[in-house]
């Protein structure tokens, strides 16, 4: 086996697991964002009933004020009332105030109803703060734990960047340009066992009698003609 081979394999372990981790921290701000959608749901559900609150407390408030309008123009009325002497112009007052009575009766009944409707939504409302507390506080947990997952990753990472640089000193240049190479084109692994039977384990295809013949020479890097990965024997 040519000395780099050893030295390219030390090199390729740490290229595999920087594969892998580099994939990894890849998917877990992905994985984040999808737990924070769970909570979107929840949230919209939550302003959803706000809203619906809101808008029924101003209902309220505008039927109150109606109430208060007609309550004003009856006392206006009686007080009318009280200075006329006409009979005729008392009793047309006193139609008026009868209308706007049953304006104020009619009023009532609907000030009941939005306010039962107000409960039904505080309840409503309620719900949906606590569904939305309690999965917040899971999503909140995953996030976290998905986040020093890949800070560790991180560190892993960083760590064998450093190992890379070292075992990178004792390669040849040229051998690491072409490793490099088909790094870039490939991934890992691009160093890649020739079975006895000749089969290169990259790529599956059978070599040829004279490349393995080559590869157990071991003088020389002999890469694979199909697929170009560097070959060492079994
Ligand atoms: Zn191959």
């Amino acid at each position: 086996m040519p000395p780099d081979i050893t030295a390219l394999l030390s090199l390729q372990e740490r290229d595999l697991r920087l594969q892998e981790l580099r994939k990894e921290l890849k998917r877990i701000p992905m994985e984040q964002e999808l737990a924070r959608k769970r909570l979107a749901a929840h949230q919209a559900a939550v302003d959803d009933a706000k809203a619906s609150l809101q808008e029924n407390e101003v209902a309220i408030k505008g039927v109150e004020l109606d109430i208060g309008t007609r309550k004003e123009s009856i006392s206006r009325l009686k007080t009318q009332q009280f200075e006329t002497k006409k009979n005729e112009e008392y009793q047309a007052l006193g139609v008026k105030v009868t209308h706007y009575s049953q304006d104020i009766d009619g009023l009532e009944t609907r000030e009941l109803e939005l306010m039962e409707k107000s409960d039904e939504l505080k309840t409503l409302l309620a719900e949906a703060e606590i569904a939305y507390a309690r999965t917040k506080g899971g999503v909140d947990e995953e996030v976290e734990m998905l986040q020093k997952r890949a800070d560790q990753f991180s560190r892993e990472a960083e760590s064998l960047e450093g190992e890379r640089k070292q075992l990178l000193v004792g390669i040849e240049e040229d051998t690491i340009s072409i490793y490099e190479r088909l790094l870039d084109k490939l991934g890992s692994p691009v160093v890649v066992e020739i079975t006895r039977e000749r089969q290169c384990l990259g790529c599956h295809v059978k070599a040829t009698p004279a490349t393995m013949v080559r590869v157990q020479a071991g003088k020389e890097l002999v890469n694979c003609e199909n697929c170009g990965r560097i070959l060492y024997p079994q």
